[in-house]
């Protein structure tokens, strides 16, 4: 993509002081809330009034990051939220390609007539809905994309501690620690220079990866032991998570990241799917290996997408008769899983 008349589009937004707010899709993870912090930073250095608004509660391995406590929830403060959405100049939705990925926001969203931006690299975005696009599919990570765009303007700004730490926990969240989506170079490249700029890359890794709780943890090998099936005549393995389950091990939003990562380990393994029991609803995660595509398969069947290697989606089925319906579907996809 020509990234030239967007990097233009928000040279003109800074011109001026706008009030401007910044959306982030449901469930955030490391890239969405790191995406969200480093352009809040960036933009308030060009005086802009800037407000995260996340639809619900991210992570709490996220909340050391710089600026997280001023995100504001919209399960939470729906009023703030609602009065924000309603003055500002220009509403950018990051990491999420279209309205129904912002979960309770959606409503809200849709009502407004101020001008939307995206900065996403999900597939198939949705691009009827936005004034300006940067999207590429390509990219590891929505950061990454954001990383490119600050560095347009000035390198300098990644000597900002906060801008820097956000960054890269975007980009180390959706690549899996460097462990997927890491074949273009350029994400080395700009790694690379956020440390040649003063980033402590350990610290990060630290204060997201080192710092689970007990409970999350013993969640994670009981979801291996306990709760993974495998269906090698399908190259897959399913985790399912019980509300009964997550109970157990006191589940806080969070806790369940990257399991759905740790049957993929498994040699003849191309799929993995982790199934949890929301209260409103049943929610799919899924990964692959190879060119088998997850996203299509979420599409199809889940009422979601995502990428090829990575997508989620939902049901609104009782916990069992989704499990089901995923092993139904299974076979229809033998070939495909096993070529
Ligand atoms: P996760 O399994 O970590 O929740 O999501 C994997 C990837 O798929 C993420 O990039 C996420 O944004 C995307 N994704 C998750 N759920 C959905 C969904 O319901 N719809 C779409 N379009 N994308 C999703
Ligand atoms: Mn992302």
């Amino acid at each position: 993509m020509n990234k030239t008349p967007f990097f233009e589009a928000i040279r003109q937004i800074l011109a001026i002081r706008n009030k401007l707010v910044l959306t982030i899709h449901t469930n955030p993870d490391g890239d969405a809330v790191g995406s969200a912090l480093a352009l809040a930073a960036f933009f308030r250095l060009h005086k802009q009034e800037v407000t995260i608004v996340s639809p619900n509660k991210f992570p709490g391995f996220l909340s050391w990051l710089k600026g997280s406590e001023h995100i504001l929830i919209f399960d939470q403060q729906a009023k703030e939220v609602k009065a924000k959405l309603k003055e500002a100049d220009y509403v950018f939705c990051l990491d999420y390609n279209g309205f129904s990925r912002s979960g309770t926001l959606q409503e809200d969203l849709q009502k407004l007539s101020s001008p939307f931006v995206l900065i996403d690299h999900h597939r198939e975005p949705e691009t009827d809905s936005f004034k300006f696009i940067y999207s590429d599919i390509s990219v590891s990570s929505t950061a990454e994309m954001i990383f490119e765009l600050i560095a347009g303007f000035d390198q300098q700004y990644f000597k900002n501690q906060e801008i820097a730490e956000a960054l890269f926990t975007g980009i180390m969240t959706d690549t899996g620690s460097f462990s997927h989506s890491i074949n273009r170079s350029e994400t080395f490249n700009a790694v690379a220079l956020l440390i040649q700029y003063g980033l402590d890359a350990v610290h990060v890794h630290q204060q997201i990866y080192d710092t689970f709780s007990e409970n999350r943890l013993r969640l994670l090998g009981y979801s291996i032991s306990n709760r993974m099936q495998v269906f090698n005549e399908f190259s897959t393995a399913i985790i399912t998570l019980s509300r009964e389950d997550l109970n157990r091990f006191n589940f806080q939003i969070g806790d369940t990241e990257g399991v759905v990562n740790y049957p993929l380990s498994m040699q003849n393994i191309r799929m993995s799917v982790l199934i949890t029991e929301k209260s409103d609803q049943i929610r799919f995660s899924f990964r692959s290996k190879g060119n088998f595509s997850v996203h299509e398969l979420a599409k199809s069947h889940f009422n979601g997408g995502g990428h090829a290697n990575a997508a989620g989606g939902n049901l609104k089925l009782p916990f069992k008769e989704a499990i089901d319906y995923l092993i139904k579907v299974l076979p229809f996809y033998k070939n495909q899983l096993n070529s």
